[in-house]
């Protein structure tokens, strides 16, 4: 089964959404197969955002993210990334809300940063952020 690296970042950790959270994932039949709470420094939060490190809000985007814990783990189902980031919603919580009233980020984002989780976007990048926090791990 394919597996995807999910994040609970900190407004949605320091929000108590957690468990929300995870029973979403859970209902949805996801099988959380690791997890793991940790603190990004800059250099951290930087290497894993460096797709972004020439956009404006880059500099914004690493406070954000470096501002508390993240909950990080593996989901696996069938299709997992395309389905975790399909129940996810788009990237600005407040689009959301509007137009997604039922997925993640309209339940405990806040705006187009603050928008309380991640997922990988394509097979590839799951490969990536999944060997980046958990060493042992690959997506196989
Ligand atoms: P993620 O990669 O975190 O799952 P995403 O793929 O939906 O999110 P990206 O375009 O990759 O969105 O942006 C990465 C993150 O940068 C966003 O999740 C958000 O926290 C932040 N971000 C994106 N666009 C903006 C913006 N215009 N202003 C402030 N922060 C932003």
């Amino acid at each position: 089964k394919e597996k995807t690296l999910a994040m609970i970042k900190p407004d949605g950790l320091l929000g108590n959404y957690t468990d929300e959270v995870k029973n979403v994932i859970i209902n949805s039949g996801f099988i959380i197969f690791k997890e793991m709470i940790l603190q990004l420094d800059e250099d951290r939060a930087a290497s894993f955002y460096a797709e972004h490190s020439l956009k404006s809000f880059f500099p914004n985007l690493i406070k954000y993210m470096t501002s508390g814990p993240v909950l990080v783990m593996i989901l696996e189902k069938e299709n997992a990334v395309a389905d975790w980031r399909a129940l996810i919603g788009p990237t600005d919580s407040k689009k959301a809300k509007i137009t997604h009233p039922h997925s993640i980020r309209a339940l405990c984002g806040i705006d187009s940063e603050k928008n309380c989780v991640h997922g990988s976007d394509s097979p590839q990048s799951a490969q990536r952020e999944i060997s980046f926090f958990f060493q042992e791990e690959s997506a196989e």
